[in-house]
């Protein structure tokens, strides 16, 4: 360790609801942490947070500055950076960020959260989290009666197109260069959602406002809510310098393997929220962020008991 070097019990990478709901944890637990975080939280194109209990519309922003007040009145330690490199060391892990500071701790929790891979559609990136969505629980009400299409970009599209049927009675299924079986078919059309086949070329968007699709004979597709299936990808590059498993999971992303505490393959690693399960919203990160601080801390708890227990032999020895 050089003389800039810090050293903490706990490295938090992440501080988004999972990583800062860990470091509360473990800071009222008397344990040092740190908390790096890169500050792009993954429903940061979204205006409002629904579905969490007591906070139920709030801006998502102000959760995450809340949750960052509460981890610093514990004296947990809180920066703004990326870490870019991790290492094991004998004693714990070394981690470097991407402006170069270096940081020692014995165990790391990974709330590095995921990235949501957008179908390849022109328009789609600029409304993502305004009027292109993805999910029924976090904006469904908000778009109930209104006119909405999802583009089909997995098996998942059909059961997506169903959750929305439940909000609105204007919904239409984009097939796209999907071809759904018959079972598929009959159950859309059996709750009166329209089947538009071909290719979607572009996003009609007037006034800062998505109005339709154009799909690839020139039509225009009047709109007001665009539903996608987006592939969620946890982010490899610190698993894999780790060492830890990974699970895929078909047509719909990538995650850490964790046991139910968030405990990864490797020893001193933890990992929580969406970076070890996909289909975590903001109030299932949290708990798991909360689960996973605990676990670090018994596990901390366990190690001193170990070595106080030797330090009593030899001493009763001596
Ligand atoms: C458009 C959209 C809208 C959503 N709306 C809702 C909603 O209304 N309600 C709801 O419950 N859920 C919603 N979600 C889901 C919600 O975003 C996630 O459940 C939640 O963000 C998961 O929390 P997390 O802590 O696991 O990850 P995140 O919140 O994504 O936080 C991860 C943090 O880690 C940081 N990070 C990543 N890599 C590094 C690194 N190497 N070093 C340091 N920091 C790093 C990131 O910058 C980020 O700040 C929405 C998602 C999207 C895409």
């Amino acid at each position: 360790m050089n003389d800039t070097q810090q050293q903490y019990d706990v490295l938090v990478i992440g501080g988004g609801p999972a990583g800062l709901s860990a470091a509360l944890v473990l800071g009222r637990s008397r344990r040092s942490v740190l908390v790096v975080d890169a500050g792009e939280p993954r429903n940061a194109p979204a205006a409002h947070m629904q579905a969490f209990l007591s906070r139920d519309g709030a801006p998502p922003s102000d959760l995450l500055a809340a949750g960052r007040a509460e981890v610093a009145a514990y004296g947990v330690d809180i920066v703004g950076d990326s870490i870019a490199e991790i290492d094991r060391t004998a004693t714990g892990f070394t981690a470097t960020t991407t402006s170069g500071a270096t940081y020692d701790a014995g165990r790391v929790v990974l709330a590095t959260g995921l990235r949501d891979v957008l179908p390849d559609v022109p328009g789609i990136r600029e409304r993502w989290g305004r009027d292109v969505i993805h999910c029924p629980y976090c904006h469904g009400w908000e778009v109930r009666d209104q006119r909405i299409a999802v583009l089909a970009t997995g098996p998942m599209s059909a059961h997506q197109a169903q959750l929305f049927r439940q909000l609105s009675d204007r919904v239409t299924f984009l097939a796209g260069d999907t071809d759904p079986d018959a079972e598929t078919r009959t159950a859309l059309e059996a709750r009166g959602i329209e089947i538009v086949t071909g290719p979607v070329a572009e996003l009609v968007v007037e006034d800062d406002r998505l109005t339709g699709v154009r799909t690839g004979s020139g039509a225009v597709l009047p709109l007001d809510v665009l539903v996608v299936g987006t592939r969620m990808e946890a982010p490899r590059d610190l698993p894999d310098r780790l060492g830890l498993e990974m699970t895929e999971l078909p047509g719909m992303g990538r995650q850490v393997t964790v046991d139910d505490m968030g405990a990864t393959t490797v020893p001193g690693v933890w990992a929580a929220g969406n970076a070890a399960d996909v289909r975590m919203q903001v109030i299932n990160a949290a708990a798991a962020g909360n689960l996973a601080g605990a676990a670090v801390n018994m596990d901390m708890v366990q190690e001193e008991v170990r070595l106080a227990v030797q330090q009593q032999a030899s001493r009763t020895t001596a």
